[in-house]
């Protein structure tokens, strides 16, 4: 596995980490910067870029994006309250299921400029909250078969769902916009799937502007957005490669090419920011049991829960530390695979299985790598109440 080493920055910070320094999470802004440049280089200069502040919502890295992104999308009253402090006057778009009466209020309250409503139910209720008029995209849950998406061997959306409406129930919120309320209607946003590379995700977006567009013409709506969703690919098995901007930046000029007078926008989260992150600690004890090697970690999946929520091993490095001031043996491991764990009392806590290792010794750091999304903000913190991990934020 190629781990994705830490940039020379955070591998210098990283030395400087021992004992109770560690865990700890650096993101390197600088890298996330020129990251967040080459996708907006890639996209044509009309299309919107949005960040889901959900894959990471620490404020200097929503700060750091602020140069490249035309606006955040955020999924609950937290985020809302949150984003709008952290990059103040910058465009939100309120997306979501189950927005509470209070979130709707305090949302219309700081002036969200978009709302991506889920249901008719959410709709009635904004409209009735409303006292000045609000811009909403409707969420739908289209289904693209094969043939809509140009024969790319995709089947996405139209199963059932919790997010988003059906094509049929988009067709009965029509009526609840009138011409003297509050509602406007302007576009559809879709979210149908995640982890698809630059030609599907195209399609996706191609799928979703037609539909869009059909349904301004039949209903002569005059819909001038459309929002095509996140999920562009990270591959945790791959860390050295990379979703293709530039392919879909002109998949995306060609679906704007067919679709004039719509304006498309996207709202990534993990493509953005998973790759300025490590999770940095050291090797606490590594034993054999029944001819396996485990290396237990300073830490776990209580920090970076993001292999737990995958699946997957989580891509590592080893930063090989030569001291070793106790006076009995180095517990190591030496040309074998290695299971690497955290402190929890949960066999679950396993950071990643099996991997093979040159060398590992206690003592010995690691670096988890494309820790910049989903990873502490959906760990379990407070589980076994362990200290939490250190942050560093270099550059930016
Ligand atoms: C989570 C989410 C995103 C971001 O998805 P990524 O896979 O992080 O790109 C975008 N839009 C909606 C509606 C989401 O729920």
């Amino acid at each position: 596995m190629n781990p994705l080493p830490l940039t020379a920055p955070a591998a210098a910070l990283a030395e400087t980490l021992t004992g109770d320094g560690l865990p700890a999470y650096i993101y390197d802004l600088t890298a996330l910067d020129a990251h967040a440049r080459e996708i907006r280089d890639a996209l044509p200069p009309h299309v919107e870029l949005y960040y889901a502040a959900k894959a990471n919502p620490e404020p200097p890295v929503l700060r750091a994006l602020a140069p490249y992104v035309t606006g955040y999308e955020v999924a609950s009253g937290g985020e809302l309250a949150h984003v709008r402090e952290a990059v103040p006057e910058r465009p939100l778009a309120f997306g979501g299921p189950g927005k509470t009466e209070t979130e709707l209020r305090r949302a219309l309250e700081l002036g969200v400029e978009r709302f991506h409503v889920e249901s008719e139910h959410e709709l009635r209720l904004l409209s009735s909250l409303a006292d000045r008029p609000v811009d909403v995209l409707l969420r739908v849950n289209l289904p693209l078969t094969d043939e809509a998406l140009g024969g790319a061997a995709l089947a996405m959306g139209g199963r059932p769902s919790p997010f988003g409406l059906d094509p049929d129930r988009v067709e009965r919120c029509l009526p609840l916009f009138t011409p003297d309320g509050p509602l406007r209607l302007r576009g559809i946003h879709a979210h149908l799937a995640s982890g698809l590379d630059a030609p599907d995700q195209t399609a996706v977006a191609a799928g979703i502007a037609d539909w869009t567009r059909e349904l301004s013409d039949r209903h002569g709506l005059d819909l001038t957005e459309v929002n095509v969703g996140g999920g562009m690919g990270v591959d945790y098995l791959r860390p050295d490669t990379r979703f293709d901007w530039k392919a879909y930046g002109e998949g995306l000029a060609g679906v704007a090419d067919r679709n004039p007078g719509l304006t498309l926008r996207i709202e990534p989260g993990r493509a953005l920011t998973a790759y300025c992150g490590w999770y940095v600690t050291e090797v606490l004890d590594l034993k054999h049991s029944r001819g396996e090697a485990f290396a237990v970690l300073r830490g776990g999946t209580h920090h970076l829960r993001t292999p737990a929520a995958k699946a997957h091993d989580h891509p590592f490095q080893v930063l090989p530390a030569a001291d070793w001031d106790r006076d009995w043996p180095r517990p190591t491991a030496s040309g074998e695979p290695v299971t690497l764990v955290g402190q929890l009392c949960t066999p679950k806590d396993v950071l990643a299985r099996g991997v093979p290792v040159a060398e590992l010794r206690a003592g010995d750091r690691i670096a988890f790598a494309m820790a910049g999304a989903y990873a502490w903000n959906i760990s379990h913190h407070d589980f076994l109440m362990h200290p939490k991990p250190g942050f560093h934020y270099l550059g930016g």
